[in-house]
């Protein structure tokens, strides 16, 4: 479990994204589609690190890497798809997880899944 609150977390990536000493790209220096552009960037890397992965599960030759960096590749590739996913959120000006609090809430209800968070 990660000792850091989601809120943390976020308000680290827009301080890092926004600062002087990091990125110094001021969140509202990129329209929403480009950091919708920046997020999907890294899911199709994710994407391409998984097609690899089922090279492996399906026995086709071609890749130069074990299945195990691919996997460690895989991780890194979602936390960055997860770092611009948050970044776009806070473009939009909502917090992911209140946003998916509220879907996996609604979807519960949907479904009669008696667990609400
Ligand atoms: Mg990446």
């Amino acid at each position: 479990m990660s000792p850091l609150s989601f809120e943390e977390f976020s308000n680290a990536n827009r301080e890092r994204c926004e600062s002087p000493q990091g990125f110094k790209h001021p969140l509202n220096g990129w329209s929403s589609s480009d950091w919708m552009t920046a997020t999907v960037g890294e899911l199709g890397e994710a994407a391409n690190v998984i097609k690899k992965l089922n090279r492996y599960r399906d026995g086709v030759p071609g890749n130069k890497q074990s299945e195990q960096e691919l996997r460690d590749q895989l991780r890194k590739e979602l936390g960055d798809v997860f770092v611009y996913l948050d970044l776009l959120c806070q473009s939009c000006g909502f917090n992911i997880a209140d946003a998916a609090i509220e879907v996996f809430n609604a979807k519960s209800v949907e479904i009669g899944y008696p667990k609400v968070l």
